[in-house]
Parts: C-alpha cells; sequence; structure tokens
C-alpha cells in the first residue's frame, strides 16, 4: 500500500465511522466530543452530520490553519491527558460520542494518552454512547475494558478504526 493509498484509505475509514455514528447514537442524547482538531476536516464533518448537536473539542494547540475554528465556550485547549480528567465539569450533561483522530502514531507514546482517556471516557459519555478512535484500546491493557464493547464494523477496513459503545 502506498502512502496515498494510506492517506485515502485512513480518510475513508474516519468519514464512514462518522456517518455509522449518525445511526448509532441515534437514540442518545448529548453533544459530540472531538479529539484532535487538526485542520478541522472530521471536526467539520461532524458539524455537518450533526447539526443539531454542540461539538466540543480537545485540542493541544489550535492550528492558525484551520478551516473551521470551534467557538472558545465548546474548546478545551491543552493537553488533553490533562483536560480529559477535569472536562465533566465544563460539560453540561454527558456526550453522545467522542471521536479522536490525535495522530499517535507511536506506541509507546500513545498508551498514556489512550489511558488517560479511557480512564475518564465513562464520566463523560452517556450510556449506550460511542468512542470511535483510530487507536485500538486494548493496547493499554492488553484488552478491552470491561466499560467499553467493540462494535463489529465490516464497513471499516480491519484495524484502521475503531468504533466501542460505551455500557
Ligand atoms: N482529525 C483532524 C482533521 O480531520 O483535520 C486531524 C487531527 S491531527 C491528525 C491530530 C491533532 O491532535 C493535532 O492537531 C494535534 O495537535 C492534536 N493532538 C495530538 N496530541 C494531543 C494531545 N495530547 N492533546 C490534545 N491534542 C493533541
Amino acid at each position: 500500500m502506498s502512502y496515498l493509498d494510506n492517506f485515502i484509505t485512513r480518510m475513508m475509514a474516519q468519514r464512514t465511522c462518522i456517518d455509522l455514528s449518525r445511526d448509532l447514537i441515534r437514540d442518545v442524547e448529548g453533544p459530540i466530543l472531538e479529539f484532535g482538531l487538526g485542520h478541522g476536516r472530521t471536526y467539520d464533518h461532524i458539524l455537518q452530520t450533526f447539526p443539531d448537536r454542540d461539538v466540543y473539542v480537545f485540542e493541544k494547540v489550535v492550528s492558525p490553519n484551520v478551516f473551521v475554528r470551534p467557538p472558545e465556550a465548546l474548546l478545551f485547549e491543552g493537553d488533553i491527558h490533562e483536560t480529559v480528567k477535569t472536562a465533566a465539569a465544563r460539560l453540561p450533561r454527558k456526550a453522545a460520542m467522542a471521536h479522536s483522530d490525535l495522530g499517535l502514531r507511536d506506541r509507546d507514546g500513545a498508551v498514556p494518552i489512550v489511558a488517560s482517556i479511557i480512564e475518564y471516557l465513562p464520566g463523560l459519555i452517556a450510556p449506550g454512547g460511542l468512542y470511535i478512535s483510530n487507536t485500538d484500546i486494548s493496547l493499554v491493557h492488553g484488552k478491552v475494558p470491561p466499560a467499553y464493547t467493540e462494535l463489529d464494523t465490516p464497513e471499516v477496513p480491519k484495524g484502521r478504526y475503531f468504533i466501542y459503545r460505551l455500557a
């Protein structure tokens, strides 16, 4: 697979998962959380997919080149390793979904961040809500934690993106 193939596969997997989530959280109320704004491509797709929901963004440093900048009131700026720990106090209610694309390529660097996210996410996501991530959360404990169930998504290339339902 060329770098171009790899990039296109990743983009398509992201879009497929976000599109699938529309039905998967139809009955779960609450805002959406976006982890990693980058240029705002997936953020914009989420905004268009869920026009009636607030979308809160967690980003270390907002790029000056971002296509769509989130309103300050919906932005958690800083390292998600820390911001995820106290986010519940700022959210008006539990969220229906979190989508994570933090660009975590190196496994050792990813472990502490993913560990923090999966520890605090059950306090941020409503029962039946989703966690969509390009990182397999079983890399932290060697298995998917009991609060999460991995959904079978044949539409998504295996190992590229993961959708978990929270208990
Ligand atoms: N999904 C985005 C898009 O469609 O444009 C691309 C996201 S980009 C691959 C990853 C983003 O995650 C970067 O903006 C980076 O600053 C952010 N990020 C990486 N590690 C982070 C951390 N520990 N806390 C908060 N943001 C982080």
